[in-house]
C-alpha cells in the first residue's frame, strides 16, 4: 500500500514524466463532480449564518478545486485527476480567483435570465427565469472580500471532503507526498472497479466514507435550502445592478 501510494505521487504528482501503464493502475480521474453533495454540506453556513457569505459563491467554490484541475490536469497532464486545485496553495493561488470569476459570470446570467423579458419565453425559458429569480434571491454579496472568503470556504469544504473519501491526496503540494491522513487502513484498496472516464476506481474504507458525505450532502441541500430574503436578494440585485451600470458606462465611454 505504501509503495503504490508513492509510486502514484511520482507517476501522477510529481515531476517524473507519466507514462502510458501508469495511468491506469493508480491514479484514475477522482474528479466525480459532486453536485450537490459538495453544495450540501455547506447548508449549515447558510441556515445557521443567513447574510454572511454569497449562496452562488460558496455553492461555485465547493466545486472550483474540480474545475481547476479539471482544466490544468488535461491541459498538462494529459488527463484528468486531482492535482494542484486541491492543495492549500492552490485554494488560494487558484482557487479563489477561478472561483471569483465564475462567480461574476454566474451571477450576470441570473441577472440576464430574471429579467422580465425572459419570463415570457418558451418554457424552458420560464423554469430558467424562475430559477435564476430564486438564485437572485437567495444571494448576497457585499464585495470582492465578501466573496472571495465565500469562495474560499467553499473549495476548502470541497478539499476537506476529498480528504476523507479519496484513495490520494494532493494538499500538501508540492512539498509532501501525499500522507495518510487517516492512516493506511482508510485509505486501503479491497478492489477496482472500471467506469467510463474512471478506470481503476478504488474501493475501500475512503469509498464508504465518500458514499455516506455525499448521500448526506444531498439531504442536506434538499432539505434545507437558503433562505429567501428580501434583504439578500436586494443587496445582491443591488450589486449586480452597480456592476452592470459600470459596464454599460465603461462601454457608452469607449
Ligand atoms: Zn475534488
Amino acid at each position: 500500500m505504501h509503495e503504490a501510494r508513492q509510486n502514484s505521487w511520482l507517476n501522477g504528482h510529481g515531476s517524473r514524466p507519466l507514462c502510458a501503464e501508469s495511468v491506469g493502475d493508480y491514479d484514475p480521474a477522482v474528479l466525480p463532480f459532486g453536485f450537490p453533495s459538495h453544495q450540501g454540506l455547506l447548508a449549515p453556513l447558510w441556515r445557521v449564518w443567513p447574510g454572511r457569505f454569497s449562496v452562488i459563491a460558496l455553492w461555485i467554490g465547493a466545486i472550483v478545486p474540480d474545475v481547476v484541475d479539471g482544466a490544468t490536469s488535461i491541459a498538462l497532464r494529459g488527463r484528468p485527476g486531482q492535482w494542484m486545485g486541491h492543495s492549500i496553495i492552490g485554494l488560494f493561488a487558484l482557487c479563489v480567483p477561478v472561483g471569483l470569476g465564475l462567480t461574476t459570470l454566474t451571477r450576470r446570467i441570473v441577472i440576464r435570465l430574471s429579467s422580465p423579458g425572459e419570463r415570457q419565453g418558451d418554457r424552458g425559458m420560464r423554469l430558467a427565469s424562475r430559477i435564476a429569480s430564486w438564485a437572485l434571491a437567495i444571494d448576497v454579496s457585499k464585495g470582492l472580500i465578501f466573496d472571495a472568503r465565500s469562495v474560499w470556504m467553499g473549495a476548502l469544504s470541497h478539499v476537506v471532503f476529498d480528504l476523507a473519501s479519496h484513495e490520494h491526496s494532493m494538499l500538501l503540494w508540492p512539498w509532501a507526498k501525499d500522507p495518510a491522513w487517516f492512516g493506511s487502513w482508510w485509505h486501503a484498496t479491497w478492489f477496482r472497479i472500471s467506469l467510463p472516464g474512471y478506470a481503476g476506481y478504488s474501493i475501500g474504507p475512503h469509498f464508504v466514507g465518500w458514499l455516506v458525505l455525499s448521500v448526506v450532502g444531498a439531504v442536506l441541500f434538499f432539505k434545507y435550502p437558503p433562505h429567501r430574503t428580501q434583504t439578500a436578494g436586494r443587496e445582491a440585485f443591488m450589486f449586480q445592478r452597480r456592476l452592470h451600470d459600470g459596464d454599460a458606462t465603461a462601454r457608452s465611454d469607449g
